[in-house]
């Protein structure tokens, strides 16, 4: 019996640095759950990561080992998911052009992460034509597989309404070409940095899905705890705590997480050995996730295997998606 056609997800990650327990949280939890029922395309965003990091871009071949190892650390599974990378499938390029044709430049200037982004990263020149074009982009990756649905957080919104706007455009201009992306509204799940702000690799507050237990420890001692509690006797606040929303993560029994909240609370109970009785935790609860990338980084040719598939995959489903696009428009299709 063949298994009934699966409705499509896509998602991609930029490539700038290791990946840690916020995407863990955040993002890759909710794909290894999604790959079970979904038709999963999960690609490396490596074009995107040229529009903010275009000056330090040797950086970027090395970093997509590492990403994809991160992911299949989390259990991300090559069998069920096709995982790629978004520069080996040039489709999303000619669309990316073909869209950038029928985009308005106002729904560009007015996306609230380009006038955010410019404001705070102003250590980068962000005035480029990649950058305030960023959107569409976006929107060829999902619309190339016709994707059904998008894994997004609430504040990602707006972008997927550009993607949806940028079909219905296509659609009414010339044939109706794309389905409109749905949003799969992720749970937010903003974990706190080692300093208690959000957990970011710009903060330089992360603990990485790479860290070694060691690492682990040795980061875990530095974490900042409730900011009120100065001294062993002063009674602290668990809510306010980095530490303590770690243990409600890991600590594998409810009922010791609520005496530590209630020692705490009555000074009973140290940081110290706080932050000790929460690193082992932790660790025990990360540990597949470090097997499973170390075993797919030893194993010679693997994560290359698992690309030149994916890519292939990807490409198969995007250049079809692009015959349908140049006959739509009215431009010679391919041989
Ligand atoms: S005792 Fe634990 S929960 Fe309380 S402030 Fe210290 S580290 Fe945080």
């Amino acid at each position: 019996m063949t298994e009934p056609q699966r409705e499509r997800v896509l998602s991609g990650t930029r490539p700038t640095g290791r990946l840690h327990l916020g995407h863990l949280h955040g993002a890759l939890l909710n794909w290894v759950s999604l790959q079970q029922q979904y038709d999963c395309f999960f690609f490396v965003a490596d074009w995107h990561a040229l529009t903010s990091e275009y000056e330090t871009s040797g950086v970027i071949a090395a970093n997509v080992r590492e990403l994809v190892a991160d992911w299949l650390g989390a259990g991300l599974d090559p069998e069920r998911a096709t995982l790629f990378v978004q520069s080996k499938v040039k489709e999303h390029a000619e669309l990316f052009l073909i869209l950038g044709m029928i985009t308005p430049l106002g729904w560009l200037e007015r996306n609230p992460t380009y006038k955010e982004m410019q404001e705070n990263l102003t250590a980068k020149d962000l005035s480029t034509f990649g950058f305030l074009g960023y959107p569409v982009l976006q929107a060829s990756d999902i619309l190339a597989y016709r994707a059904h649905h998008v894994p997004v957080g609430v504040d990602q919104l707006p972008h997927l309404e550009i993607t949806r706007e940028i079909a219905r455009r296509f659609n009414f201009l010339f044939r109706n070409t794309f389905p409109e992306p749905q949003a799969l509204l992720t749970k937010s799940s903003k974990v706190a940095g080692t300093d208690g702000r959000k957990m970011s690799k710009s903060y330089g507050n992360t603990l990485d899905l790479a860290d070694t237990p060691d690492t682990l420890r040795a980061k875990v001692k530095t974490m900042f705890t409730d900011p009120q509690r100065k001294r062993r006797n002063d009674p602290g606040d668990p809510e306010v705590c980095p530490v303590y929303q770690l243990h409600r993560l890991y600590h594998p029994d409810a009922e010791r997480v609520a005496e530590i909240g209630a020692d705490c609370r009555a000074a009973k109970i140290g940081c110290v050995d706080c932050k000790k009785e929460m690193v082992e935790h932790l660790i025990t609860g990360t540990e597949a996730v470090r097997e499973r990338r170390a075993a797919a980084l030893a194993r010679p040719g693997y994560i290359e295997d698992v690309l030149d598939h994916g890519n292939l995959r990807a490409r198969a489903i995007a250049s079809h998606t692009l015959d349908a696009v140049r006959a739509a428009v009215g431009l010679p299709t391919e041989p």
